[in-house]
């Protein structure tokens, strides 16, 4: 965080810096290229009014040679005192007009002027004496004469060719007779300079500006005159009385041999700076000068240092957005890298604790199902146990039942023997119809005895598995028929109450009877000492149920024993009377078969059992006696 502070700081200060440091390069470039341009440009434009002026100065070079042989100029110059001059100085006006010149005119040998194209001129040349100029004295050295000045009568700037004039063509060699002069002025040149788009200057060797395209420059000094030298061109003439004050120009830079920058401290062009680009012209031993104004290049500087400027700060900026927009793509990838790495630890914690959670499950289901297990050997054991139970308290049932069974077998056997034995006297009597009906009484008698076997096997097999639908009356008289012989000797009077529609109840018929065959035992003892013993068994439909009751007339249940007496070894007995599992194992059975077992005392006295069984509404039965089949003895 704060190395990338120092970072931004460092760039805040940076970019400003940069930002001028580019402005300043781009604008040197700018001006350095717009210079050379404008450079090449002044070079052009001068070496073209350079030609131009020689062009136009040149043209009349040969013109005074010309004047010289002519005819009427020597005839004239050799008696000029007595001639008319007049002709002459209307063919010199006539050349003057028709080689488009300023002056035309002739000196004689001492330099004064014979005829001229202005005769008809105020300031005519005609009179005057021209000794002290350089175009006579080099002319009538026999020489080309070459001059440039003010005229001393116009104060126009001109230029002047010369030539001397022989009048005697066959020697040259002898001094001239007079010198023919040509004036051109300069003013139409310097007109042509106006239209172009610098100013223009001719400085002659003395830096004096000779010839310009601005009227105020002319006639003033390329540098500061000093007294003498001023002394020194006045002696010459050559400017007349012009002060030739300094013309305010002053160097700023040089920029190679021929080109400078220059501005002006007053004048007309004081103000902006100018290229100034200089070219000799050697034919007249003058400097041609050139100004250009750099205003241009300044712009183009400004232009170019503003481009610039722009585009360095549009590249910073999008360097700045590149750059913001990286970081911001790096601190997205690396949160996106902090969320996987978080997620990922997330999964492996999760991962983890699933294979913990799935471990623990694992071992919790391998307990379970060791549990279960246990259980269902618990079960097993448990259901045995009870089946040996149940048939254990069968067979108590049957012990209890032995003695009158004892007693009901006894007592035919007796009878059999007693027949037997009779049966033997009438035949050694021969009495044999005697004989027969003795035989007949044993055979009714062991008819008898089988069917009391039959009953004792019936009641101590096994029992079923699986519920049919089984009469309930019809299971009574089968648990009844055990107690038969007990029942007569006693006295016990038995009611039975059948509903007149048969009540199915849905059952296994061997743990039915084994249940009833209980209640009625135990209401038999109960009764034991009752005075008029009473029985009553009933059948009765209550809804989805078959009610089974059976009441008794003895003492009933004392109150403190009803809420025991389904606890198993639960008895009020004397001991080898009863075991107290008889209503424990028949509670148990009737919930085996969906319904439930309960007591009470009667209003009347004695006890009420009652049993609630599931009642069987289905078509699929056995017929009406289902229990014939199963029951041989029925
Ligand atoms: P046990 O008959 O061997 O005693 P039970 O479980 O058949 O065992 O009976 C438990 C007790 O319930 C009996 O000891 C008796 O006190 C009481 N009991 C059962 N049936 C009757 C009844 N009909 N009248 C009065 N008491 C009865």
């Amino acid at each position: 965080m704060r190395r990338s502070r120092h970072w931004r700081t460092l760039l805040l200060l940076a970019a400003p810096l940069g930002l001028a440091l580019v402005m300043w390069q781009a604008a040197l470039v700018a001006r350095d290229q717009a210079l050379q341009t404008l450079q090449q440009d002044a070079e052009n434009e001068l070496r073209l009014s350079a030609e131009g002026l020689t062009g136009h100065l040149s043209r009349h070079d040969y013109l005074p040679r010309l004047l010289a042989t002519r005819e009427g100029v020597q005839r004239f110059l050799s008696s000029p005192h007595s001639q008319d001059a007049m002709p002459l100085n209307l063919l010199l006006d006539r050349f003057r007009a028709t080689a488009d010149v300023s002056d035309v005119y002739l000196l004689d040998r001492h330099a004064d002027t014979l005829a001229a194209s202005n005769w008809h001129r105020t300031n005519t040349f005609i009179g005057q004496n021209y000794a002290f100029r350089s175009y006579y004295t080099d002319a009538i050295a026999g020489g080309q004469g070459r001059f440039y000045g003010l005229g001393v009568q116009s104060l126009e700037r001109g230029y002047y060719f010369s030539s001397p004039v022989w009048l005697d063509d066959t020697q040259p060699d002898s001094s001239p007779d007079g010198v023919m002069v040509v004036k051109v002025l300069l003013d139409t040149v310097e007109e042509s300079w106006a239209d172009q788009d610098a100013e223009l200057l001719v400085t002659d060797k003395d830096d004096i500006i000779f010839m310009a395209s601005r009227a105020e420059l002319r006639m003033t000094s390329l540098h500061p005159l000093s007294e003498e030298e001023r002394q020194a061109l006045l002696a010459t003439r050559r400017y007349a009385d012009e002060p030739l004050t300094h013309s305010g120009v002053e160097l700023l830079e040089r920029r190679g041999e021929r080109s400078r920058l220059v501005n002006f401290s007053d004048g007309p062009l004081a103000g902006p700076r100018y290229l100034a680009v200089s070219r000799p012209m050697e034919a007249f031993g003058w400097q041609m000068h050139i100004l250009k104004s750099v205003t241009p290049v300044i712009q183009a500087q400004w232009v170019s240092a503003l481009l610039a400027g722009g585009l360095y700060g549009i590249l910073l900026l999008g360097g700045g957005i590149g750059w913001q927009r990286l970081r911001l793509r790096r601190e997205r990838e690396q949160f996106a890298e902090r969320e996987r790495r978080t997620l990922a630890r997330a999964r492996d914690e999760l991962e983890r604790n699933v294979e913990r959670r799935t471990r623990d499950l694992v071992e919790t289901n391998r307990r379970l199902s060791a549990e279960i297990d246990e259980r269902r050997r618990a079960e097993e054991s448990l259901r045995q146990t009870r089946d040996e139970l149940i048939q254990a308290a069968k067979l108590a049932v049957l012990g209890q039942l032995a003695a009158g069974i004892n007693h009901e077998l006894n007592q035919p056997l007796a009878a059999i023997r007693a027949y037997a034995e009779n049966a033997r006297t009438f035949l050694d009597r021969q009495r044999l119809e005697s004989v027969d009906l003795n035989l007949e009484q044993i055979v009714e008698l062991t008819a008898r005895m089988s069917e009391i076997s039959a009953q004792l096997r019936q009641f101590s097999r096994k029992s079923g598995e699986t519920l049919t639908a089984v009469s309930p009356g019809a299971c009574f008289d089968y648990a009844l028929r055990l107690f038969q012989a007990r029942l007569r000797e006693s006295d016990v009077e038995v009611i039975r109450r059948w509903p007149e529609q048969e009540a199915w109840a849905r059952a296994d018929l061997v743990r039915l009877e084994q249940v009833l065959v209980n209640l009625i035992g135990n209401a038999l003892q109960a009764m034991a000492d009752a005075p008029a013993p009473r029985l009553e068994l009933s059948v009765e439909v209550e809804g989805d149920r078959v009610v089974l009751g059976v009441a008794d007339s003895g003492p009933g249940i004392a109150k403190e024993h009803l809420k025991r007496i389904f606890e198993p070894f639960y008895t009020t007995k004397s001991p080898g009377k009863g075991l107290g599992l008889g209503l424990s194992i028949s509670s148990r059975i009737i919930d085996d078969l969906g319904g439930s077992l309960s007591a009470a005392n009667r209003p009347e006295g004695g006890a009420l059992f009652t049993i609630r069984l599931p009642r069987d509404t289905g078509q699929r039965r056995a017929g009406a006696q289902p229990h014939q089949e199963t029951l041989p003895h029925a």
